[in-house]
């Protein structure tokens, strides 16, 4: 009897005990959540009373590297896209000349020619993997940016874009092949890095779509380099028709006289290195800048095919005679101003000149061909004309652009430090609030460009375009007389990035 009243109270205090244990634990359970709700709420009442950051100068130089102008002796200019900037209208024209000489010349379907260009489809720095067709971006590791990888007009899922590759980051020698040269025939993927091949893009996704629709079996890398040859031969075509009406297709540029002034006043030597045409570059310079635009320069070498240009260590400098509009043949042995040279190499005109190493400032639009072979390999200071900084800008200084990325970093952070709680309930908080950043990030990426997002930035990481554009451009603007905005002994300071190691910053 008495062991009974004993095992029975025993058992009452455990079962006391577990209920109360139970208790504790649901009261636990609802403390942490309710911790949670807590920090979400005191986190985002901080962030909306958080200044927005000022406006970025949409007309700013922006600097990667310190870059003294008072060094600078030599002013050296790209054509297209750095000094002539034009309309949407090329697009058109280049896309239309394109998709007739693919049907005239290729012999492909007539139907195409229905195929409409589709402005804003692309961004400039896209890969195109031409052995399986397919348009994408990729950051600066390598790494494929899901919901911007493209077959034709169709984006593909997460799980395809997996299926596909194996893996989302794509190994190096897939995209840059086994050599240095990126364009070797090697490699299986090509980056579209100037701007002639945004209206390329859009029509090889646009032909690729048709295909697709129609159930034809095509190549995808026949289909890429037709593309890519018809694009080419049509620019002949195209430089004249805009050659002759050339205000249909650049934009006037008033400051450009302003800015070759106070470049010749400061005793400042000038040139002009582009791959395109006298007739075409010439026309194109009396519209912007007057029929003496010639003074302005100490030389100025047409057809020079770049990046041959820079990395050519042989091939001769030659005269072209404006005048009869024929090429000459005499040996070159001093560059002299007012004429007009053709062809030869960098190695040429640094030796004719004298002009050396950090004394040249060269302006392109190319991060590669431009850009890429004068600072690594002959120390000339770079700067890059990036168009699309006036798009990139206006969206970034738009309120509610800079309420959601302000909202993204915070939340990030919020899940960055709650992350590692193990209570199911947590955790359906936590994927609430990882649904809210996934949503945050696509609002972010579409005002950009809905199918690919911004040139400069992935979801978080940069681009594998701005990584190749910091590690070869001094300095970079959207247009060549902004540095009107700067003295001509300016010095642009790179702003100190913060490592991940570091301070956040240096002051609480
Ligand atoms: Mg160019």
């Amino acid at each position: 009897m008495f062991l009974c009243k004993v095992i029975s109270k025993c058992t009452l205090r455990l079962l006391l005990k577990s209920r109360f244990h139970r208790k504790q634990k649901i009261f636990i359970r609802l403390h942490s959540t309710r911790r949670l709700e807590e920090a979400y709420k005191v986190v985002k009442t901080k962030c909306q009373s958080k200044k927005l950051p000022k406006d970025v100068n949409p007309r700013a130089v922006f600097a990667c590297n310190e870059l003294d102008l008072k060094e600078v002796k030599v002013y050296g200019f790209d054509y297209d896209y750095t000094l002539a900037c034009y309309k949407p209208s090329l697009d058109y024209l280049l896309y239309n000349l394109g998709r007739q000489t693919l049907i005239e010349q290729y012999k492909y379907p007539p139907d195409i020619k229905n195929l409409e260009y589709r402005p804003g489809f692309a961004v400039r720095g896209l890969h195109y993997d031409i052995e399986k067709g397919i348009l994408l971006k990729l950051d600066s590791f390598l790494q494929i940016q899901f919901g911007a990888v493209y077959k034709g007009l169709t984006p593909l899922s997460n799980e395809e874009v997996l299926q596909i590759y194996k893996n989302r980051i794509i190994p190096i020698a897939y995209v840059e092949g086994h050599t240095k040269n990126a364009s070797d025939s090697h490699t299986k993927m090509v980056q579209l890095a100037d701007l002639f091949s945004v209206p390329e893009m859009c029509l090889i996704c646009n032909v690729a779509d048709y295909f697709e629709k129609k159930h034809f079996d095509y190549h995808p890398e026949i289909l890429f380099r037709d593309i890519k040859s018809s694009i080419r031969n049509s620019h002949p075509v195209m430089h004249n028709i805009v050659a002759q009406n050339v205000s249909e297709y650049i934009e006037r540029n008033d400051k450009l006289r302003q800015f070759f002034d106070r470049l010749v006043q400061a005793n400042k030597k000038l040139f002009l290195v582009t791959n395109s045409p006298y007739g075409f570059v010439n026309k194109g310079m009396e519209f912007m800048v007057g029929k003496d635009w010639k003074e302005y320069f100490d030389l100025v070498i047409v057809q020079a095919r770049k990046p041959r240009f820079f990395t050519d260590l042989s091939r001769p400098i030659r005269v072209y005679d404006e005048r009869s509009g024929s090429h000459i043949w005499d040996r070159v042995t001093k560059l002299e101003k007012g004429v007009i040279y053709y062809e030869g190499t960098v190695k040429q005109l640094q030796d004719l000149t004298g002009w050396r190493g950090h004394q040249v400032l060269y302006f392109g639009d190319h991060p590669y061909s431009d850009l890429a072979d004068v600072t690594l390999e002959h120390g000339w200071r770079t700067g890059a004309i990036i168009t699309e900084l006036t798009h990139e800008i206006a969206t970034l200084n738009n309120p509610e652009f800079k309420k959601n990325a302000n909202w993204l970093q915070m939340l990030t952070q919020l899940i960055e430090d709650h992350q590692d709680c193990e209570d199911p309930d947590e955790q359906k908080i936590l994927m609430k609030w990882m649904a809210e950043r996934d949503k945050l990030r696509n609002d972010i990426k579409y005002v950009f460009n809905e199918q690919f997002g911004s040139v400069f930035r992935t979801y978080h990481n940069p681009t594998y375009f701005s990584r190749r554009l910091f590690r070869f451009a001094d300095i970079y603007t959207s247009n060549i007389a902004n540095l009107l905005n700067y003295s001509v002994n300016h010095t642009f300071y790179p702003r100190r990035g913060v490592m991940p190691h570091e301070y956040i910053s240096y002051f609480v």
